[in-house]
């Protein structure tokens, strides 16, 4: 029998990344789940492990180079390899939802960045090296319609310009991962019942979910972008 797929999910102790190693460890894979707070991150592993799950838990926080490189070499020590990688980890600040762009401060933009997008390519910086050993992987950024050029309206800067910016970094991945059996794309969950989308949002997270599943378990070398 095969051995496993290994995941690694970013931001995985609540919301759609905690749903997304929920279903990709039900469909066999094992999952490392990270988190920046260890505490709540134990917490939702020892919730999957409960249900039976093959779940590895490692603290990373994305915006910090040291936590991305530390959570690399747990991964390369134990399992000698990444097959999949979701950038999930994501921020959408109050002043960001309450301010219109003429007025939003510039440390909030930047505040956004520095996770929604920095933080993303620190992880893929560090990670993919690990994913082209073994001529395969599966990458999924978590994007959003917010960010969709030609639906651009007023409101939410830093948030919207960060995922435009998240779609750009997965269409330069996936042309400079061509060729790798690494696969790199962008997908938007819909409007989702979590903390970030709120309780009267039009989705489940297990739907939200579901896409991104479906990315990071492509079978042959289709990639959507
Ligand atoms: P959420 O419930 O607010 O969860 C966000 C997760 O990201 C949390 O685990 C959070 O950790 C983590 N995080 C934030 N900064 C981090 C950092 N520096 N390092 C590591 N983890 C960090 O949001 P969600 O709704 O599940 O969103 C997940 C992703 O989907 C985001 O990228 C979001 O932009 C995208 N999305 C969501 C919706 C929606 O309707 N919900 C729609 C479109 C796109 P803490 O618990 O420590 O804060």
């Amino acid at each position: 029998m095969a051995a496993p797929r290994i995941a690694l999910v970013s931001g995985a102790n609540k919301g759609l990344g905690f749903e997304i190693s929920r279903q990709l460890a039900a469909k066999g894979l094992t999952v490392v789940l990270t988190s920046r707070d260890v505490k709540k991150g134990e917490a939702a592993t020892a919730d999957l492990r409960r249900a039976g799950h093959s779940v590895d838990y490692y603290p990373m926080d994305v915006t910090d180079t040291g936590s991305v490189k530390r959570a690399h070499d747990h991964v390369a020590r134990r399992y000698g390899r990444l097959d999949v990688l979701v950038n999930n980890a994501g921020i959408m600040l109050r002043e960001d939802i309450d301010h219109p762009a003429l007025e939003v401060s510039l440390e909030v933009v930047r505040k956004t960045f520095e996770t929604n997008v920095l933080g993303h390519i620190i992880v893929s910086q560090i990670f993919i090296p690990l994913m082209k050993k073994n001529n395969y992987g599966r990458i999924v950024n978590l994007s959003s319609g917010l960010g969709t050029l030609s639906e651009m309206e007023g409101g939410y800067l830093g948030y919207r310009i960060s995922k435009t910016a998240l779609n750009a970094l997965t269409r330069i991945l996936a042309h400079e991962t061509k060729g790798t059996g690494i696969l790199v794309n962008s997908m938007c969950p819909g409007w989702c019942r979590t903390d970030m989308g709120g309780p009267d949002a039009t989705r489940s997270v297990e739907e939200g979910a579901k896409t991104a599943v479906y990315l990071a378990t492509l079978t042959d070398r289709k990639s959507v972008v």
